[in-house]
């Protein structure tokens, strides 16, 4: 297969004059310059949306399936190329861009299963004096917005939602990742999909762009996965046409190692929910809550684990640490590091970049007072800030004290010890003696300022069903 560089609208592959410069971060070298669209691109994308909306809605479940399973198989069938795709745009290492494309082809295979599931009721009222029939049907052109981290992944797991529920959409993924996005459309055209069913756009001023859209009658559901900040902004555009909105927003996830954990299990989860994406991961492990029992061991060892991994070009297969997706977010990092150490955090390992060319960062373990600032933030990078707690209470009280609500992980050797603590973490997702749980066929969201909604699971799909009650005499 071979990526385009083009927009795809109405069933149409159209080159603008404006260009994208597409980097690979690892070197900095220019990949392909990408057509950017503009407000007439927008209208036509907007439009074959809406009439797309008119047949695709009421064509049946079971067809709609069947184009989605034909998707799932040509990406599987294409993993390794649309793998070397991520690696590329995005700077993660291989292992982690072939394990992207498997979990976000099981988006389309499980919403291929999902599509001739949807729901209704039947019955009669409490007073008996009617009958209750309630349906769901397809809300209708919606908008997807995905970020640079998963460029595959958060597309799939919105596209595979959507066309199951008989939506048309528009997507528009991040500015430094559009590449994946546009195979993925060329997959879903050769799966089958009918033309303005799939549209897919880069503004060239992305908020205009998106608030013209969100203030467009033609659109009813807003579907986005990003930072926070951005999320919150959206929301309030969306409020003026009361636009339904599912919201996947950043975390801040802490990592629970109770007195009576196997710290060599906890050792290996922390490595995985730490580094997979090079850290760069909603669901990453942002803060490390350790029994004051054990903090001294844990740290010792996670920090020899941290110190092992080779960083390099992530096309390179030995290589376990690939670059930033740009240098700008490899700066963030780094400001954030020597901040935190400005305010009184102990190197264990690293703090620093290699001496090399690319947006590289080394692994990083800090240990930290409970009231460091780089615990308030989202790192979104290699870096384990370390804090000792004396109870489980205060470590409940430290993992809730954040305006994030995403994902909580918790290593325990009793399990209702565990349990109970599950149970008083404030987030959408917990993981139990484990470093990662995203499951396509699992609800994935989050509390507080995390977001709205879920994705995946038997949820994800309602998130573009309205529910319709109809009360009939009979
Ligand atoms: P971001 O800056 O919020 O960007 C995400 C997307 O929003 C991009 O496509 C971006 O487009 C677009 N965008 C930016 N400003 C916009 C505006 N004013 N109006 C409309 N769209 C706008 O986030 P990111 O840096 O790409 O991704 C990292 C963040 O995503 C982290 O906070 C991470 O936790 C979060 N995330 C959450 C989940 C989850 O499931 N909860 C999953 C993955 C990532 P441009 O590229 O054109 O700016």
């Amino acid at each position: 297969m071979q990526v385009k560089n083009q927009l795809f609208i109405g069933g149409k592959w159209i080159d603008t004059n404006k260009k994208l410069d597409v980097i690979n971060p690892a070197d900095e070298t220019l990949i392909t310059q990408v057509s950017l669209s503009t407000d007439k691109e927008h209208e036509f994308a907007l439009e074959s949306a809406h009439q797309a909306f008119q047949s695709w809605s009421k064509t049946a479940p079971r067809v709609r399936a069947e184009i989605l399973r034909k998707a799932f198989e040509l990406m599987i069938a294409n993993a390794d190329f649309l793998s070397e795709l991520i690696t590329k745009e995005n700077g993660k290492v291989l292992a982690d861009s072939k394990s992207e494309i498997l979990y976000a082809a099981e988006f389309f295979r499980w919403f291929s299963e999902e599509a001739v599931r949807i729901e209704g009721e039947y019955r009669t009222s409490p007073s008996g004096d009617k009958k209750i029939l309630v349906t769901k049907q397809p809300i209708g052109v919606s908008v997807l917005i995905t970020p640079w981290n998963f460029p595959a992944a958060m597309a799939t797991r919105k596209l595979g939602p959507a066309l199951a529920a008989g939506c048309t959409v528009i997507l528009k993924p991040a500015s430094e990742t559009p590449l994946t996005a546009i195979a993925i459309v060329q997959l879903l055209e050769q799966a089958g999909v009918p033309a303005g069913v799939v549209n897919l756009v880069l503004p060239e001023k992305t908020g205009e762009a998106i608030s013209k859209m969100l203030h467009d009658k033609r659109v009813r559901n807003l579907s986005f996965t990003g930072s926070t900040e951005v999320g919150r902004l959206l929301l309030k555009e969306a409020a003026d046409s009361v636009i339904r909105c599912s919201m996947e927003l950043g975390g801040n996830a802490p990592f629970i190692v109770l007195d009576d954990a196997d710290i060599d299990a906890a050792v290996a989860g922390a490595m995985i929910a730490k580094m997979r994406n090079g850290g760069a991961a909603c669901t990453s492990a942002n803060r490390f809550y350790v029994s004051e029992k054990i903090v001294k061991e844990f740290t010792e060892k996670f920090s020899k684990e941290m110190q092992k991994l080779k960083v390099g070009n992530g096309l390179d297969k030995s290589t376990q640490l690939g670059a930033y997706v740009s240098i700008k977010e490899r700066e963030k990092i780094a400001e954030l590091v020597s901040a935190s150490i400005n305010a009184g955090a102990k190197v264990e390992i690293g703090a620093n970049k290699p001496n090399a060319a690319g947006a590289f960062y080394n692994p990083t373990v800090l240990s930290v007072k409970k009231d460091n600032l780089i615990l308030e933030k989202e790192i979104f990078g290699p870096v384990a800030p370390i804090v000792s707690f004396k109870s489980d209470e205060e470590a409940i009280q430290l993992a809730n004290a954040t305006d994030f609500g995403l994902i909580s992980y918790v290593f325990s050797d009793n399990l209702s010890r565990a349990l109970k603590v599950a149970e008083s973490l404030e987030s959408g997702m917990v993981a139990i003696n484990r470093g990662v749980i995203s499951d396509p066929a699992a609800p994935f969201g989050g509390y507080k300022q995390s977001g709205l909604g879920r994705e995946g699971g038997f949820d994800g799909i309602n998130e573009f069903l309205e529910t319709k009650y109809i009360g009939l005499n009979i």
